[in-house]
Formats: C-alpha cells, structure tokens, sequence
C-alpha cells in the first residue's frame, strides 16, 4: 500500500516536471478556491492560458441539469450552487475546463475530460503541499 503511494506520488511528480507552469498554476488555483478566492482562481487561470476570464455566479439558472454547477458559453459564466461548490476546487475547475474548451473552439469538451482536468489540479496541488 505505501508502495503504491509512493509510486503514485513519483508518478505525479513527474507529470509536475513535465508541466511545472501548467501544473503549478493549477495547484495555487485549488490552493485560492478551498480559501474562497475562487474569483483570484478562474483570473490566474485564464491568465495563464490568454483567455478571458469567465463570471462566476451562486445560484443555477433553471436549464442547468447538473446538481452543482454548470457553465453556459453564451454568457461566459459559471454558475455554481451554493457557497459550497463555491469553495469546492473540483466543481470549479471542472466548469473552467468547459470554458477554456468552448473559448478554443466549438467544442465544451467531454464530461471525462473536466474531471480529468479537475481531478489531476488537485493532484497537483496535494504535491505541492507535500513538496
Ligand atoms: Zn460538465
């Protein structure tokens, strides 16, 4: 068992070398959404990747099918439930993901791939913490 944590953790690191710019702007990104600067987070973030940032708002607009959060292109914005999925890095960043798709192309990407790209900041920033 700590084998594999340790090999997982060697594992991230790696991906963290291979992308230090990416992975660590996403990591202070999660760091800033759990201490409730969600706003500072979506900013460094679009910074990073030269796009516009989007708005955030608490509250879901009725046609939101998800329970939590959902991101609607025409208004650049992400709606988000309650102060909770507010403060909470994977609901967050995993609605970013569709705004940085649907900004570079038509495309709002695949459900996988927002929890992917949720899932892997917060990895990283759980190495930055143990780094
Ligand atoms: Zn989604």
């Amino acid at each position: 068992m700590l084998y594999t944590m340790q090999l997982l953790v060697f594992t991230t690191v790696f991906v963290l070398e291979a992308l230090p710019g990416d992975a660590g702007v996403r990591a202070l990104a999660v760091k800033y959404i759990l201490e409730g600067r969600t706003e500072e987070a979506v900013l460094i973030l679009s910074k990073h990747y030269g796009i516009p940032a989007p708005k955030i708002r608490v509250g879901l607009p009725k046609k939101c099918k998800s329970a939590y959060g959902c991101y609607v292109a025409k208004h650049r914005t992400i709606y988000l439930r309650s102060s909770d999925e507010y403060m909470n890095p994977f609901v967050v960043l995993h609605e970013f993901y569709h705004h940085l798709r649907s900004i570079h192309g038509k495309h709002r990407g695949t459900e996988k791939g927002a929890n992917k790209y949720a899932a892997d900041s917060i990895k990283f920033y759980r190495v930055m913490l143990s780094g």
